[in-house]
């Protein structure tokens, strides 16, 4: 379908991207100066930002379908970690062309990710540039219910949903050109097409304590949850989710290296309160993807480290850290 002429800016936006929604809360979508929107009298609106950049958040030639369902779905994650329910984004694309075999394919992963979560595309800008996304989604959730970092206390229990550090190792298979068979094609799959959390946040909205979405590393990330929480952690090693595609192409000091540091997850990583425990674990067997207990929220105590890792009871030391992008700069 690759026409002669590149799109200019005003076909890129009517020809890609300017959809009909379903949604009776836009009450003027793309193609004015701005959009009009319809938030519930009841809830607080929740606001979210996330920019991917070729070659800082995805490699260089990476499929074009994959870089439009990341762009939303690093975005839905966050909303996903507040507990809030999506409903609106807008889409700031820097191009350096106008290529319509790779706008169609951006666009097609960008809508088929919006129409799952029914999250209309209510505005954006395109310009010329190097190729970097910036999305940001708006949705809502009922006063005083939203989930914050800041909310866990010493006893509660911490969880993360799916198997951190596959992602991370995706994108190892993808760098090093790796021959994985099935599990490679499985750890690409998480790296390329990162599923966001939104109904296990729903979920946890009335009952966890604390949540985020790990998006730098799960050490590093429990860590700013428990800085948010002005607490500490133990972080039960033996109890971390084991990858059945990990070890088929990764030793156990790489697979345990992408586990607690690996970034990309956009897992939810929550505590849940001694309490609520038992009502949680109830319900745990039906919530997908599955969540696990990894460990205890603890007081801070300044002669320790704020997570402290443990192996068969004992702490031990693990020489990773999570993603700083200025780190070292
Ligand atoms: P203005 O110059 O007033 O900012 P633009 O020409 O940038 O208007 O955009 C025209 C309309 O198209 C606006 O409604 C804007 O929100 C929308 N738009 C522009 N680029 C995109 C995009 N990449 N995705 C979605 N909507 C977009
Ligand atoms: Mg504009």
């Amino acid at each position: 379908m690759t026409s002669a002429v590149p799109p200019g800016e005003f076909e890129i936006i009517s020809r890609y991207f300017a959809r009909r929604s379903a949604r009776s809360d836009v009450l003027l979508g793309i193609g004015d100066d701005a959009a009009l929107l319809q938030v519930p009298a009841d809830r607080r609106l929740v606001a979210a930002m996330d920019t991917i950049v070729e070659g800082v958040h995805f490699p260089a030639g990476t499929a074009a379908r994959f870089i439009g369902h990341r762009a939303l779905a690093v975005n839905l994650s966050d909303l996903a970690a507040m507990g809030a329910e999506p409903a609106w984004a807008l889409l700031s694309l820097s191009l350096p062309e106008s290529n319509p075999d790779w706008l169609q394919e951006f666009s097609s992963g960008f809508h088929d990710l919006a129409q799952r979560y029914n999250v209309a595309l209510v505005g954006g800008d395109t310009v010329k540039g190097p190729l970097v996304i910036t999305v940001q989604v708006l949705g809502f959730i009922e006063a005083d219910h939203a989930l914050t970092r800041g909310g866990a206390r010493p006893g509660d229990f911490i969880y993360v949903s799916g198997i951190p550090g596959e992602s991370a190792a995706g994108l190892a298979v993808i760098q090093r050109q790796l021959q994985g068979g099935t599990a490679g094609d499985v750890l690409q799959h998480r790296f390329n097409s990162p599923e966001p959390r939104v109904a296990l946040g729903r979920t946890l909205r009335t009952l966890a304590s604390a949540a985020m979405d790990v998006s730098d590393g799960l050490l590093g990330d429990l860590g700013k949850l428990c800085d948010a929480s002005g607490c500490a952690a133990q972080l039960e090693m033996d109890r971390l989710p084991v990858s059945p595609s990990m070890p088929a192409l990764f030793d156990a000091a790489a697979v345990e290296r992408f586990a607690l540091s690996g970034g990309d997850d956009y897992e939810l990583l929550f505590t849940i309160a001694a309490e609520r425990v038992p009502e949680f674990e109830a319900l745990c067997g039906n919530l997908e993807p599955a969540c696990t207990r990894i460990g205890r929220i603890t007081q801070r105590d300044p002669g320790q480290s704020v997570v402290q890792c443990l192996r068969g009871g004992r702490a031990v030391t693990v020489a990773t850290s999570g993603y700083d992008h200025f780190a070292g700069a």
